[in-house]
């Protein structure tokens, strides 16, 4: 039978457990929010690492990498040599607005030209805005943290000992013929 009250009184002992638990409450944008230093706030793009490959647009899943790029012929260097031809990137943008932030397009680049930046504040009030430019991308690279230090690893590599269990183990002939 229920008791006349009875969720009330629940209601209030939740409500004074929570009134003794300190606030995780964001004063944002009086106080700016600390971070983890590999936050997925935005994608950075280090133009002049890009070779236009489109290795990154072709990997997207959400297909909002926009990538625009034409070859330039440069003249042979000597007798012998032939004419060499690279790729000049005009157009390389992201639309925000699509992307998941799967990182799969990092990943993806094999010559380290796209990176992660903490950097979060660029909400627009229409979507088609989300769209961004690589000069923007090209600012953001100034919000990408340096790479943390390569671990040295151990100095001495001790060799390990199989234990005599392990040793009388490999020492049994096996019975299953
Ligand atoms: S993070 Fe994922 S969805 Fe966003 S641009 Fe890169 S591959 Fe596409
Ligand atoms: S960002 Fe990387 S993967 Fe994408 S086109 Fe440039 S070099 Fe290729």
């Amino acid at each position: 039978m229920a008791v006349p009250g009875k969720g009330l009184i629940d209601g209030l002992k939740v409500t004074a457990k929570t009134l003794s638990r300190r606030s995780v409450t964001e004063q944002y944008p009086d106080v700016q929010p600390e971070l983890p230093p590999r936050s997925r706030g935005v994608i950075a793009l280090m133009e002049e690492n890009c070779t236009s490959c489109m290795l990154c647009a072709r990997e997207c899943p959400s297909w909002c990498i926009y990538i625009d790029s034409h070859t330039e012929t440069a003249p042979s260097v000597g007798e012998q040599a032939r004419e060499r031809s690279r790729n000049v990137l005009d157009r390389f943008a992201i639309d925000f607005s699509l992307c998941m932030y799967c990182g799969i397009c990092i990943e993806a680049c094999p010559f380290d030209a796209l990176f992660w930046s903490p950097e979060f504040e660029y909400a627009e009030t229409d979507l088609r805005n989300l769209t961004h430019e690589k000069d923007r991308l090209r600012d953001w690279m100034w919000t990408v943290p340096a790479p943390q230090p390569i671990d040295p690893g151990p100095s001495v590599i001790e060799p390990i000992d199989p234990g005599p269990g392990d040793a009388a183990r490999v020492d049994e002939p096996r019975s299953d013929g």
